[in-house]
């Protein structure tokens, strides 16, 4: 393989790549990822399975940037990020500005250089990458924030003023501490409530440690608890903690609980032993690693060593369960998914290293039925081909008649993905409406719900999404949070004033 300075692409003959311009290299230099982890190597832990980049491979792939006019990266980037100027300081060797300039527009940087679907969203859209592969942006981003970290640029939160007016936020996820992150350095008593005992919503307990290492989640907790952000843990608003109580504590609230209500399988024997919800599966497996005395995981019940797993679905949750199966010794692996390869909802990334981790995926083919006495011990699938598109583009599935296999396994993972939880009932507040969706209805440009003083951010409102727009969301409240705050303040001033 090239080393990471070498001139590959023939339009090199013409100029030394030394008297080319300090951007724009595409045209001389090949894109390089990250080293990833050997398969037999990284199937043994749950450790991330791409390496960062060093200092020299980070300022030559940001050397490859051609600087446009009109970056689609930035534009398909849901926060906007200034990547063409942070790529530019990091060719330069201005890291620390490189690291200014990123940390402006994203509250995790480093989280979102890992586990953003990059394909999808500012690389998918990199303009070179039509001849020469794209800018391989989310690692340079990581690179960057690691590197702030290291060498103790990352500041910590300290306000310029203290606010007497308190915030209370329901839900320690991204768009939650992306909110909290932002109300505190305005120098608001920021308070965060969650059910779980850690930081993190789906950081800490749904995806897992070889996409995201805990350590890099629990360095940013530190950081915010550092910052004055307090964290009320093992709270479940709505249950020992009711809603009226926090709404009566702050000055306004934030709802950022997620989605977690899973869709479900039904048909015959969808009741049996050994089908399991999938953040169930994840949350156990989180959790021992994590060094927590697991019941679940200890009896087996949430345990795939030494069964044959079938996991049914095809998004990002259903990847994460598969190869949290592979690492806890599976003895195989089955993916079970109505569609194609092609028509997928997760990033194709990585269902690629599913597949170069031994996963075996069964195409277009969807449960018909659970067999076993009280056990599962078999699933009889039914084949399915894909029909006519709809509207939207997405082409209908239907059964082919007769069409019908069976799977022997002893432990099946439901991954359909998940709705919102009833959250008007949850918090008592029938006038906390919804959409036909179930998810929070707001003012999309305040992030009020239709309850005074009451706002709402991240999954819980787009329904399950991405980190990125979680942390997106949050900082939008936060702003109108802040705004909304000021302007009491200076009404109250006013009338004080009469
Ligand atoms: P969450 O992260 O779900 O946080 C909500 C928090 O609210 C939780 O901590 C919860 O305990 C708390 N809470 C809920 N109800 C209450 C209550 N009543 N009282 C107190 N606390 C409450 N996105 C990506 O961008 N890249 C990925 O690789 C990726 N992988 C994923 C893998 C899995 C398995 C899953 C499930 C999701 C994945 N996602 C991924 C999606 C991403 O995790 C979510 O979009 C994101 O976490 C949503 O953030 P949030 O803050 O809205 O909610
Ligand atoms: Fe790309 Fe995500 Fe970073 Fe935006 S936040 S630049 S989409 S990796
Ligand atoms: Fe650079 Fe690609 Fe963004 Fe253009 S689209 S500015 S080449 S990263």
């Amino acid at each position: 393989m090239a080393s990471s300075n070498e001139p590959v692409n023939s339009a090199a003959g013409a100029q030394a790549p030394s008297a080319l311009p300090k951007m724009q290299r595409f045209i001389v230099q090949p894109q390089q990822t990250p080293a990833k982890r050997a398969v037999n190597e990284r199937a043994a832990d749950f450790d991330e399975i791409y390496r960062g980049f060093d200092a020299k491979a980070a300022a030559t792939q940001a050397s490859r940037c051609g600087q446009c006019g009109i970056p689609f990266c930035q534009i398909h980037c849901p926060l906007g990020n200034n990547i063409p100027d942070w790529l530019k300081l990091s060719a330069e060797g201005r890291l620390e500005e490189a690291y200014e300039i990123s940390a402006a527009t994203n509250t995790f940087p480093e989280i979102c250089g890992r586990i953003c679907p990059q394909d999808r969203l500012c690389e998918g859209n990199c303009v070179i990458e039509k001849g020469f592969e794209s800018v391989t942006i989310g690692a340079i981003e990581r690179h960057i924030t690691e590197t702030a970290f290291a060498e103790g640029w990352v500041r910590p939160i300290r306000p310029k003023r203290e606010r007497a007016e308190s915030v209370g936020i329901i839900g320690a996820g991204p768009a939650g501490l992306a909110a909290a992150e932002a109300l505190r350095q305005l120098g608001y008593q920021v308070t965060v409530y969650d059910r779980h005992d850690r930081v993190g919503g789906l950081l800490i307990y749904g995806i897992p440690g070889f996409k995201l290492e805990k350590s890099v989640v629990e360095r940013r907790t530190a950081w915010l608890i550092d910052g004055g952000i307090k964290f009320q843990l093992s709270a479940d608003i709505g249950g020992a903690t009711p809603f009226a109580e926090l709404r009566a504590r702050h000055h306004a609230v934030l709802i950022a609980t997620g989605v977690y209500k899973p869709r479900d399988i039904g048909g015959p024997g969808s009741g049996l032993a050994g089908i399991v919800p999938a953040l169930d599966y994840l949350i156990a497996s989180n959790r021992k690693g994590l060094g927590d005395d697991v019941p679940e995981f200890e009896s087996g019940a949430l345990n795939a060593a030494g069964k044959h797993v079938v996991v049914v679905g095809g998004g990002d949750t259903a990847m994460d369960c598969v190869r949290t199966a592979v690492r806890q010794n599976a003895a195989s692996v089955t993916c079970l998914y109505r569609r194609d390869r092609a028509n997928m909802p997760g990033s194709l990334r990585e269902v690629t290293n599913a597949e170069d981790e031994g996963v075996e995926f069964r195409w277009l083919a969807a449960p018909e039925a659970f067999l076993g006495d009280r056990q599962v011990t078999a699933l009889r699938a039914q084949r399915m081909r894909l029909g006519l598109a709809d509207a939207s583009g997405r082409q209908a599935i239907e059964p082919i008649d007769g069409g019908s296999f069976t799977l022997d396994t002893d432990l099946v993972i439901k991954a359909l993905g998940f709705d919102p939880e009833d959250l008007p009932d949850a918090f008592g507040q029938p006038g906390l409406t919804v959409t036909r969706w179930g998810t929070l209805s707001i003012n999309p440009t305040s992030f009020e719900t239709a309850l005074p003083d009451v706002y709402a951010a991240g999954d819980i409102v787009r329904g399950a999404s991405l980190v990125v727009w979680a942390i997106k969301d949050g900082r939008d409240a936060a702003a109108s949070i802040h705004r909304r705050l000021q302007a009491q303040a200076v009404s109250s001033m006013a009338t004080a004033a009469e």
